[in-house]
């Protein structure tokens, strides 16, 4: 029973009885029987929806109690907000929750406040970095979704920040929940923690295959789901459903099959709907509408009109809540998604259907089939408890031998164990350079005890492996000038510790360095200096990524509130616009093109493909802007250079685009994207070139002020001219078009202009004219005086 859990606060008791958790789920009970109360290490391998959430708030608000602070690591920044309104509500019991998000470089310190943190591993990571001087006193971390180690992408990074916090205290106790693998006892070990394993779920969950007519389940039982003429599986397994009044997931491999299988479900699910369901359907339709005028939000709204929706990576944040809100609500009855959702977005559903058990994968080739983790975590997502007799988890075969291999490879499969992807060169380089330069090792042998603490250690034991890419890595960073070596001492040199702190991949930051020195010294001549760090044909880049399921370092840092962005650089500009007074005896400037594509060859931005006639395209588009590049274009017989140099000319054009005001609906289909991922384009660009920025200054290079208008383009997504509008909060790239077209050119002439006018300019919206003029600081801000309706159609006219 919660009240009897020792060093909680008795109002937590209370507080977890006003919500109905009068007794705690058998995994939750076994944790706090191995101490989680009281400062034991623990990892939790159970289901997904088991209850591992208030595994961790039980230690979190223990450990606070006991005196320290609570770090709780997430691994998307969608979960970050999400996990953080939940932790709100121990607020009442005095506990305060603080979310780290934002710039990499901010070492957070109002954070320190706070008694329970919520953060990426990412975020941590660049914390550590940059000596938050909360991180000493932490005495409780979580790590959320810990199997995720096992990621080629990310995983590194939470083991190396999870072994530097215990670095940083011995005594910190670690808490790391994960889906059911095969090797938890191993991630135990690794961190000195007891284990808790099990297979028990709150609510049923039945497995099986549907083939034929029927659903054949794990138990040997079947259901009888027949498929009408001209019907698919998946509808009829939809309207099996919905006959019961329940709801379904449907899960499948990329965004394009999202949405044609929702636009597809619609159809379904129409036929079911009561008249007072799709009148609140309308109204989320045109809520859908109004967060952005883009063909994705119109397909979307159109979708969920007929009580279905889809789900993937490249839809808004805001679209992403409605949808799940809705569904949770049982208002949508269902979401067609991709493998995204499972990973810890919480919306149970009666029936999960996976209609695709294989991908497309760019780096083995071909339709590559999930691995069971993946499956099962998607599984997972079926019955609510209290609301469904059971769950029920569905896949899908055409033939009995597919019927066969999904029991043997999924139904009846035993889970995968992970295995840490620490000791790859692209994760090391990254890593190595933050361990030198915050001063955690400061030798070859130090680093290697360092990496020893490391679950990849703990793992194989192969200290070789380790040792071998440790020596390559360091060579790189030494001829990059990132470190310095003197006898067996390292150090981070002075642009090592930029480089660090920055957070950005030392590749990146080496390219970016070449490409600015490359326009130095070929201003006004077409000399053939080949960058160093080009030379090194050998050194690995990371894998590319679609931005589906696995989301980049630079993704994740990118900053969700928009008019804080606006507000903090604004202030920054201010104080820094008057260095550029000097500028008249500047050479010329890099162009924001070139700039552009600078930041998109760097392994930090994840790439746009080449299409069938891209090529052709942009070999074109290379040679028009051939002076522009900053570094010299590889030959069209470097077959992958030359390619990768395209790839990336595709995402600058793209930038480009948008900082020329392009509509987002054009770029969408100019580029085959969603419009998440623009904005997951623009925040990568706009950190990489505030990164380049700095790195010109501390070189002394005389670029930085093309790279500030670069980037201040690509923030406001506006041409030049309208700079000084668009900074203005609330105003944005399409309203400061209007004014400037109504003669509205600057803040002074905002501050000085006829309220009609202004009024004109932004549609008869007298509220957001008000807000507006307060903030560029008008006198007089109200609209009272101005005839709304009047105004809005002589300006029109
Ligand atoms: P997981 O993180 O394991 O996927 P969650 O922590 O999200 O699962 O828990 C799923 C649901 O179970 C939540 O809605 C939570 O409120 C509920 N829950 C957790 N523990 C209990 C309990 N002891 N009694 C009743 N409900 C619980």
């Amino acid at each position: 029973k919660p009240a009897e859990i020792p060093n909680l606060l008795p109002g937590v008791a209370d507080h977890l009885a006003g919500e109905g958790i009068e007794e705690l789920y058998p995994p939750q009970a076994k944790a706090v029987e191995a101490g989680l109360t009281e400062g034991e290490s623990l990892v939790a391998s159970v289901p997904t929806a088991s209850g591992k959430t208030l595994i961790a708030e039980l230690a979190m608000l223990s450990a606070i109690q006991r005196g320290g602070t609570a770090l709780y690591i997430v691994p998307l920044r969608a979960l970050a907000s999400e996990k953080k309104t939940e932790f709100e509500r121990w607020e009442d019991e005095g506990f305060s929750v603080g979310v780290s998000t934002g710039n990499y470089e901010a070492s957070g310190e109002w954070l320190a406040s706070r008694d329970i943190i919520v953060a990426t591993s990412e975020k941590v990571d660049s914390l550590i970095r940059n000596n938050a001087p909360w991180i000493d006193d932490l005495s409780c971390v979580v790590a959320d979704e810990v199997h995720l180690v096992d990621d080629r992408n990310r995983g590194p990074t939470l083991e190396v920040t999870l072994a530097k916090l215990r670095r940083i205290n011995a005594e910190i106790q670690a808490v790391a929940l994960s889906a059911t693998v095969g090797n938890a006892n191993e991630i135990a070990d690794w961190l000195d923690a007891e284990l808790v394993q099990s297979d028990w779920r709150p609510i049923d969950l039945r497995m099986g295959v549907h083939y034929g007519n029927a659903i054949n389940f794990d138990d040997g039982s079947q259901r009888e789901v027949p498929v009408a003429g001209g019907q698919r599986q998946t509808e009829a397994l939809v309207d099996d459903t919905l006959s019961e009044g329940g709801s379904t997931l449907v899960f499948v491999n990329s965004r394009r099959n999202a949405e044609s299988a929702a636009e597809r479900q619609a159809g379904v699910v129409e036929s079911h709907l009561t008249g007072e369901e799709r009148a609140d359907l309308r109204e989320l339709a045109s809520e859908i509408r109004q967060v952005s005028d883009t063909d994705t939000s119109d397909d979307l709204a159109n979708c969920v009109e007929g009580g279905a929706a889809f789900h993937h990576a490249g839809l808004a944040a805001e679209h992403r809540s409605l949808v799940e809100d809705a569904f949770r609500d049982r208002l949508l009855k269902v979401i067609c998604a991709t493998p995204t959702l499972a990973a810890g977005v919480n919306t149970p559903s009666r029936r999960v259907i996976v209609r695709d058990w294989r991908r497309y994968d760019g780096e083995f080739g071909g339709m590559q089939p999930l691995d069971t983790l993946e499956i099962h975590q998607m599984c997972g997502r079926a019955g609510r408890p209290g609301l469904d007799p059971y769950g029920e988890a569905v896949l899908l075969a055409k033939d009995t031998e597919t019927m066969d291999e999904l029991f043997e490879r999924y139904v009846w499969a035993d889970p995968d164990p992970v295995q840490s992807k620490l000791a790859a060169e692209p994760a090391l380089r990254t890593h190595l350079l933050a361990t030198i330069s915050s001063g955690f090792a400061n030798s070859r042998e130090a680093l290697l005890e360092f990496l020893d603490a490391t679950l990849y250690a703990t793992q194989t034991g192969d200290e070789g492996r380790l040792a071998t890419v440790t020596d390559t890595v360091l060579a790189y960073l030494e001829r990059n000038e990132f470190i310095e070596r003197e006898d067996d001492t390292l150090r981070a040199t002075n642009i090592g510790h930029t480089v660090s702190r920055l957070y950005l991949d030392p590749m990146s930051a080496a390219e970016i360095i070449d490409g600015l020195r490359y326009a130095e010294e070929n201003r006004g001549k077409t000399a053939d200096t080949s960058p160093v760090n080009r030379q090194d044909g050998d050194l690995e880049r990371p894998a590319a990524d679609d931005g589906d399921g696995f989301v980049s370092a630079s993704e994740l840092q990118s900053n969700g509130a928009d008019d804080d962005v606006a507000a903090e650089s604004d202030s920054e500009s201010d104080e820094t616009d008057g260095e550029d007074d000097d500028t008249d005896k500047e050479p010329a400037q890099p162009t924001p093109l070139g700039l552009y594509h600078l930041v998109s060859r760097t392994p930090d931005m994840y790439e746009l493909y080449l299409k069938s006639g891209d090529r052709e395209t942009y070999t074109e588009l290379c040679y028009e802007h051939e002076s522009e590049f900053l570094g010299r274009v590889p030959s069209e017989y470097e077959d992958v250079a030359f390619e990768d140099w395209l790839a990336a000319l595709k995402t600058a054009k793209l930038l480009d685009d948008w900082a020329s005001e392009v509509d987002e609906d054009r770029i969408t289909e100019r580029y085959g994207v969603g419009p998440g991922d623009i904005r997951g384009k623009v925040d990568t660009a706009e950190w990489l070139l505030g990164a380049a920025e700095q790195l010109a200054g501390e070189l002394g290079l005389s670029s930085r002020v093309g790279i500030r208008e670069a980037k201040k383009r690509i923030e406001y997504g506006v041409r030049e001219e309208l700079l000084d509008l668009a900074g203005v909060r609330n105003v944005g790239r399409k309203r400061a078009r209007r004014l400037y077209e109504a003669g509205v050119e600057s803040r002074a002439d905002l501050r000085e202009a006829d309220k009609s006018v202004v009024l004109g300019a932004l549609r008869g919206r007298e509220k957001t004219a008000e807000t507006i003029l307060e903030n560029v600081g008008r006198q007089d801000p109200s609209m009272d005086d101005v005839n709304a309706a009047e105004t809005a159609t002589a300006a029109v006219a």
